[in-house]
């Protein structure tokens, strides 16, 4: 019963009124199961399934790219681009170290031809110099960060082709195949109060999508980070962007 889909969220969701986990199960009615989720402690907190259920479907709309994916794509390259990996920063500083090196090897120079030092010196010195420049120059023309790059995109496009299907996936797949979209969207559990999913955390580019959808600035010093909330209202009407106001 561990997979029965009336009871699809089990796993995934933690009681607003005390924290702890939700479980799930059916009491039989006259004629019906009827199916709750409900805390595992004594705090008395349950929750219809099927409504809980159908909001969260409903929620899960909210993540449809609708055309937006080129978007998202941008965003998540400047991100990548910020904090895993620099290439023009990184240039720069290959570039600054050949300078320092040059300069080093004039100097040095300079203080053979004033007799500062001896013939001797000088070649130790520019040998190590020179090795240590061409290594670096070796370095820049590489050109890896562009590899790099490329892969990225790629990487990005079938992500985002992915999860242009999520939403579809997600109402007509079977329960494992939603159980998992679940699972990678949302790496913590979610809070169902009756009305409202929150979480506090949620997947980087579902994160995104969110937000655009929802007319949150991508800036996100000025929301409230992280909390989201999944109203199936928003859902519905579509038109009620939570904006900034600022
Ligand atoms: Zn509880």
């Amino acid at each position: 019963m561990l997979s029965d889909e009336n009871l699809l969220l089990r796993g995934f969701l933690v009681c607003p009124e005390c924290g702890r986990n939700l479980t799930g199960s059916a009491s039989k009615g006259r004629t019906n199961r009827y199916y709750y989720y409900h805390c595992v402690s004594s705090c008395g907190f349950r929750q219809k399934a099927e409504l809980a259920n159908d909001i969260f479907e409903k929620s899960m709309r909210q993540f449809a790219l609708n055309g937006s994916a080129q978007i998202v794509k941008r965003l998540l390259l400047d991100n990548y681009k910020k904090f895993v990996k620099n290439p023009f920063g990184e240039k720069k500083q290959i570039a600054q170290e050949i300078d320092k090196l040059n300069a080093r090897l004039s100097v040095a120079c300079n203080k053979l031809l004033s007799e500062i030092i001896d013939d001797e010196e000088y070649l130790e010195i520019k040998d190590e110099c020179k090795t240590r420049i061409e290594s670096l120059e070796e370095q820049l023309s590489k050109d890896g960060s562009d590899t790099d790059k490329i892969n990225i995109d790629k990487s990005l496009d079938r992500a985002l082709k992915y999860i242009e299907n999520i939403p579809k996936m997600y109402s007509e797949g079977e329960i494992n195949t939603r159980r998992s979209i679940i699972g990678s969207i949302f790496p913590e559990k979610l809070e169902f109060d009756g009305k409202t999913y929150r979480t506090a955390r949620m997947n980087v580019i579902a994160n995104y999508i969110f937000q655009i959808n929802n007319g949150l600035p991508q800036n996100k010093n000025r929301t409230n980070e992280n909390q989201f909330h999944l109203s199936c209202l928003v859902a519905e009407t579509g038109i009620e962007p939570v904006t900034s106001g600022l």
